[in-house]
């Protein structure tokens, strides 16, 4: 195991140096590996050794990450542009590849666009997943690592653990449930499998290089993208969504981690899977830290320097106050715990953000954009407390 591995996956006694020297070799697959949580993780297990090939069908991404991950580990990342609902593709992708492991990230997330198109996203995320499930059977590729959400608990506004009851209010959070019953049954019936499911909480921040980051189409459903395009002047003002829950200042309090956090637990979770013999796991991959929507606008203001506008409006529906993760189970069962801060998330964010105002897109002619957009981008950075002249182009 290469030092820098050892240093976040800290448990005592997991792995013996034989199976270290293993893990080291083995070729991952990581499914939506172009995508914002996928690219950090390749990043990761490339500098910790893993041999690393991104399928991604570019839906939600762009090939311009992959000169970038280049550029930070020195070395080329095998890359298939293949829909995971091509059977036939993915398929003759197992076969003529020889993976020892998959991490599945490739879905779609937004949780109201699956509300609006909800077969799209049963659709994509099932038909996709048994795909890989069906080609890892056939091929005997027998490690999985599935991104799952904490989307999957039932409202609960006490530490949630794994333990806690599930259910879900939303096709997209369905579609996480129904994966996690689909993997549990395929590992049971497959004895020699070994799945693990993470259960991530609320991913933020961004590689330090600032090379790659978040890059979301479209306006941003997430707090802390949007927050990000109000520091650049992409949007003119965050919306708070309800100042009256029960907490330290009464808007809603989430337990959010550093993407780099997130992208070493899935190394200590494929490194578990190494040393089983079969079976499935299941993990919440937070902090165990609940911040609230003002602590992250305050925080990401002395990060960036820039004044974030905002408004208070309306609860957004079905929202609860508090979602904190008890991530103990994590720490105790392959040692890896959250080692990066608030700090680090909101100071990582905005150099990804203040260096790609229009993340892997050349600017704001593909979004909705004219010379007036470039030139008030230019005006913000460079004067941030002037800069706001945001309804010109304002893009909500
Ligand atoms: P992302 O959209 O940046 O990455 C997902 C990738 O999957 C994209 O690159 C997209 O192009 C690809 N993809 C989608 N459908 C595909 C298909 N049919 N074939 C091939 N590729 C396809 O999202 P992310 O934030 O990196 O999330 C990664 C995973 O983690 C997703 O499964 C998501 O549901 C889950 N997750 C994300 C969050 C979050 O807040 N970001 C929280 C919990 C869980
Ligand atoms: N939020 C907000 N304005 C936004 C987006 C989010 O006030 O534009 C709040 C939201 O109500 C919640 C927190 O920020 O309290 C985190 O929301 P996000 O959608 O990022 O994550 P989730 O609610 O899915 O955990």
């Amino acid at each position: 195991m290469s030092s820098s591995l050892s240093l976040f996956c800290s448990s005592k006694t997991r792995f013996s140096p034989v199976v270290d020297t293993e893990v080291m070799t083995k070729h991952i697959l990581c499914t939506g590996g172009a995508g914002y949580i996928g690219s950090h993780t390749v990043l990761k297990l490339t500098e910790n050794g893993f041999k690393v090939s991104i399928m991604d069908n570019l839906l939600n991404s762009s090939e311009k990450v992959l000169p970038r991950l280049q550029e930070l580990t020195g070395k080329e990342t095998p890359f298939f542009k293949t829909d995971m609902c091509d059977a036939e593709a993915v398929d003759k992708l197992f076969a003529e590849q020889n993976f020892d492991g998959v991490i599945h990230f490739a879905g779609l997330k937004a949780v109201g666009e699956s509300v609006a198109k909800p077969l799209w996203y049963y659709e994509n995320n099932l038909t996709g997943t048994l795909n890989i499930l069906k080609a890892m059977q056939k091929h005997g590729c027998k490690r999985l690592v599935f991104s799952s959400s904490a989307t999957v608990y039932r409202p609960c506004e006490e530490p949630i653990d794994e333990s806690k009851p599930l259910g879900c209010t939303n096709p997209y959070g369905w579609t996480k449930f129904m994966i996690e019953q689909i993997l549990t049954g395929f590992a049971t019936a497959n004895p020699s499998f070994s799945i693990s499911i993470l259960r991530y909480f609320n991913p933020v921040g961004a590689h330090p290089s600032g090379r790659i980051g978040e890059n979301p189409h479209g306006p941003p459903n997430n707090l802390m993208p949007f927050v990000q395009q109000v520091a650049v002047g992409r949007r003119e003002c965050l919306s708070v969504f309800g100042n009256d829950y029960a907490t330290h200042d009464g808007t809603g309090v989430r337990d959010y981690i550093h993407v780099d956090d997130l992208a070493e637990g899935h190394i200590c979770a494929l490194e578990k899977l190494f040393t089983m013999d079969g079976g499935c796991i299941i993990h919440n991959l937070g902090s165990g830290t609940g911040y609230s929507v003002l602590d992250m606008v305050k925080a990401f203001e002395e990060a960036s320097g820039k004044k974030i506008a905002y408004k208070i409006v309306e609860r957004r529906a079905g929202d609860l106050g508090t979602v904190i993760a008890d991530a103990s189970k994590a720490k105790a069962d392959f040692g890896w715990q959250t080692k990066r801060g608030l700090k680090e998330m909101c100071e990582s964010a905005w150099k990804w953000q203040s260096n790609n105002p229009y993340g892997y897109e050349d600017g704001p002619s593909q979004e909705s954009g004219s010379w007036i957009q470039s030139l008030h981008l230019v005006f913000v950075l460079n004067f941030p407390e002037q800069g706001r002249l945001g309804q010109f182009y304002h893009t909500n």
